[in-house]
């Protein structure tokens, strides 16, 4: 039996899911697939494997308990083994690069990332009585992907005769997806509900929307503490260094009145986040070490979801404009005791969110949207909802993903205003206007399978062993036709043969890029071409780098001699030789070179009025590179790079290179000259000068005017992508020569 301290028991005696313990169990007993829905904080996450556990399902295998984030997997097994006094030798996490499991562990948290990985090397879980998919309502790609898996995985345990559970955790009861899905599980599995006692929560909608939201949650949550009656606050932003911005200018703000006791408490907290750097810092250089002994293909390539909001590459908000435009309230009210929560927070400082305030001092955390479902945080009376998140966004082109900062959805505030509700009626200010919320924001998220390109996650579950990707019962299914095409893709690159992963498919796999652009990637290595390759992927994702016109002018004389201008500098930046053949992509790199040449002059907005480009772009291609290669530093660590932005020109044997490179990613986006033979009279020989076929298009495509290969009009090409404006014109071209 459990061991339990009094307080302990007393509290979780008043958690609604203790009540339906016994129909639960039974219900579990009963059925090999179940869903589990409840609102956030009725105790799923912390009793549903403690129940098991006194069921006896951890007597000869382990419960395994998945979340979609690393900070809940750590803290959940924390709060689990202080709950049933025991050690994290026997409730245990393990998250990407570290973990307390021992062969005693009987209840094993873990990111859904990681049970994925174990899938590969034991397809039956066999170490497994039972599988918690926590968070399912999350849709990350991860738990879906497990879902379907285990939709099949369920069934070959029962027939083997060494049965496993699969419970599936929801803080919503929108799981249509899972319950009404055939192919998924052919009877509906048994859907239990967990009454939570939620108070009403008022919500007050601003009538104005401020850009700045930084400024408006602070003005907000001074307001409240200043005027509203007690009850804790909690703030939702969207990343790291928001909160920690914010948390010290409400600090600022509200110094606590006993002044030596607390503010030196406050203090030591800043002073420790420099020593938590330190160790992060540490804990970094120690992964990277372990990486190196891993021969294996690393199934977390793509960072998981809930490391957005600590993306060491967020764009730092400037802290100066906040700072001016912050007016800093004088007061003299009771103090404030501001904690921030986010995912990369060390645990000892997490744990102190569910802690009571100091006597006599209000509650207010500001965290990201950790606290929305995975953490549910005590006695908040008061929610103060920015109403904007950090989603991943994978750019179309080259699957680059970036991060950036949009409306949440209307389910997702629903779950923020909820968090006002727990103990009693509460208040939820809404930091934009009830138009904004009723027309711009959607009704919920849409799962990130749907969301993440195709070839990508393709190649990432050939990478898992599944056979028939076609065939895999998702929970939500991308296009079918777009996997086939897919499909076709990666067995032209040579991503995927016989149906089956290739060592050039995973070393793909590995790159946080489409895999056209993967493979490019992966190549340069060999010929230490990786800063070109960046590069060229950077400029290449970024829409109008070179501009056509003058920005708002209209056509005049004056014009068209700065377009020629522009015109002859790029044949200028081109070059002859290997370097013209490189065609669109010389241009861009050199483009880019003298770009960040000039910036290091400090003139690079001058620059890029009198050149032709755009200085948005460029800008954007600098945090593309910088991006991309610290996710290739961390997922390689073996591979040494470093992004210098002024990047000297390629030799005249690298631009060779290059130019295999782009053709061993783009080989299937080849066009061929409309040769003059095939033409009439004049007429028809002046309309087709700059005139090809691309494979598999009826219409022919054109080099633009601003292309360079217009010179030379080599008989081949490729190009990247297809655009139409008054006629299709090919984009990002670059010549190949016949062997
Ligand atoms: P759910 O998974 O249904 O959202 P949880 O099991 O996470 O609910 O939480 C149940 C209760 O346990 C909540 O009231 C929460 O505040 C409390 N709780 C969770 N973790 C801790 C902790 N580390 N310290 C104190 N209380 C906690
Ligand atoms: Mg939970």
């Amino acid at each position: 039996g459990i061991k339990r301290d009094s307080k302990i028991q007393k509290a979780r005696l008043k958690l609604p899911i203790l009540a339906e313990e016994q129909q639960i169990m039974e219900i579990i007993n009963e059925n090999s697939i179940i869903i589990l829905a409840g609102e956030t904080g009725s105790g799923k996450t912390t009793q549903v494997p403690q129940f098991l556990y006194e069921a006896g399902y951890a007597l000869e295998k382990m419960i395994a308990v998945t979340e979609p984030r690393r900070v809940a997997a750590i803290s959940m097994s924390k709060r689990v083994a202080q709950e049933m006094s025991m050690t994290s030798k026997e409730i245990s996490y393990l998250i990407r690069f570290e973990g307390t499991v021992t062969d005693q562990t009987k209840i094993k948290f873990m990111t859904d990332g990681v049970l994925l990985k174990e899938v590969q090397t034991d397809f039956l879980l066999t170490k497994y009585s039972v599988v918690i998919l926590d968070e399912a309502h999350e849709r990350s790609v991860y738990t879906d992907i497990l879902i379907g898996l285990l939709s099949r995985i369920v069934p070959l345990r029962n027939k083997k005769g060494i049965p496993l559970k699969l419970i599936i955790m929801s803080a919503t009861l929108r799981v249509q997806d899972f319950t009404e899905n055939v192919r998924l599980f052919k009877v509906t599995p048994p859907l239990i509900n967990i009454d939570a006692r939620q108070f009403p929560v008022t919500v007050h909608f601003n009538k104005r929307t401020n850009e700045n939201y930084l400024q408006e949650a602070f003005i907000k949550t001074s307001k409240i503490h200043k005027e509203n009656s007690e009850g804790g606050i909690l703030v939702f932003v969207t990343g790291q260094q928001e909160v920690n911005m914010l948390v010290k200018k409400l600090r600022n703000a509200f110094p606590f009145r006993n002044k030596y006791k607390f503010e030196t408490q406050n203090e030591k907290e800043i002073n420790d986040d420099n020593r938590d750097e330190e160790n992060i810092n540490l804990q970094k250089r120690l992964r990277k070490k372990k990486t190196k002994i891993i021969p294996e293909i690393n199934l977390d390539d793509y960072s998981l979801p809930g490391d957005n909001e600590d993306s060491e590459n967020e764009e730092l908000n400037s802290d100066e404009e906040f700072e001016t435009e912050m007016t800093v309230v004088s007061n003299n009210s009771q103090p404030l005791w501001v904690l921030p929560l986010y995912s990369m927070l060390p645990s000892h400082k997490q744990a102190k969110v569910f802690q009571p305030p100091p006597p006599g001092s209000r509650l207010c955390i500001v965290s990201t949207n950790v606290a929305e479902t995975s953490l549910t945080i005590p006695n908040i009376k008061y929610v103060v909802d920015t109403g904007k998140t950090k989603m991943k966004l994978y750019d179309k082109i080259t699957g680059v993903t970036s991060y950036i900062v949009t409306w949440t959805s209307k389910a997702s505030a629903s779950q923020r205003t909820g968090r006002a509700g727990r103990m009693g009626p509460g208040h939820c200010y809404r930091l934009y206007s009830s138009a904004v919320f009723n027309d711009i924001f959607q009704d919920y998220d849409t799962p990130e399978i749907q969301q993440k390109p195709v070839d990508d996650l393709y190649l990432q579950m050939k990478c898992m062993n599944i056979d028939k990707v076609a065939n895999f019962p998702f929970p939500t299914a991308p296009d079918m036709l777009q996997l086939k095409m897919s499909e076709n893709r990666l067995t032209t690159l040579g991503a995927i043969k016989d149906n089956r992963v290739t060592p050039l498919g995973r070393a793909i796999s590995k790159f946080p890029v489409l895999p056209r652009y993967g493979k490019m990637l992966a190549l340069s290595h060999q010929y230490e071409l990786l800063p070109y390759t960046i590069c060229l992927v950077a400029a290449l994702s970024v829409q109008e780098v070179l501009l056509e016109n003058p920005i708002g002018q209209t056509d005049s004389e004056e014009v068209k001699n700065v377009r020629q201008k522009w015109i002859s500098l790029r044949r200028q930046w081109a070059g002859t030789g290997n370097f013209l053949l490189l065609g669109d992509a010389m241009v861009l790199l050199k483009a880019v070179g003298a770009a960040e040449y000039a910036n290091s002059e400090g003139k690079l907005e001058k620059f890029c009025i009198e050149n032709g480009l755009r200085y948005k772009a460029v800008v954007e291609i600098r945090k593309l590179r910088i991006q991309l290669t610290n996710e290739i530093k961390t997922n390689m660590p073996e591979i040494d790079i470093v992004v210098d932005p002024k990047l000297n020109p390629p030799t005249d044997l690298q631009a060779k290179l290059l130019r295999q490179i782009m053709l061993s990613g783009m080989g299937d986006q080849v066009a061929k000259k409309i040769t003059p033979d095939e033409l009439k009279d004049g007429e028809e020989r002046r309309k087709y000068k700059y005139a090809y076929h691309a494979n598999n298009m009826e219409e022919p495509v054109y080099l633009h005017q601003g292309s360079v290969l217009r010179k030379n009009l080599p008989e081949y090409v490729i190009f990247q992508e297809i655009y139409e404006t008054n006629k299709m014109y090919m984009r990002g071209v670059t010549a190949i020569e016949p062997e």
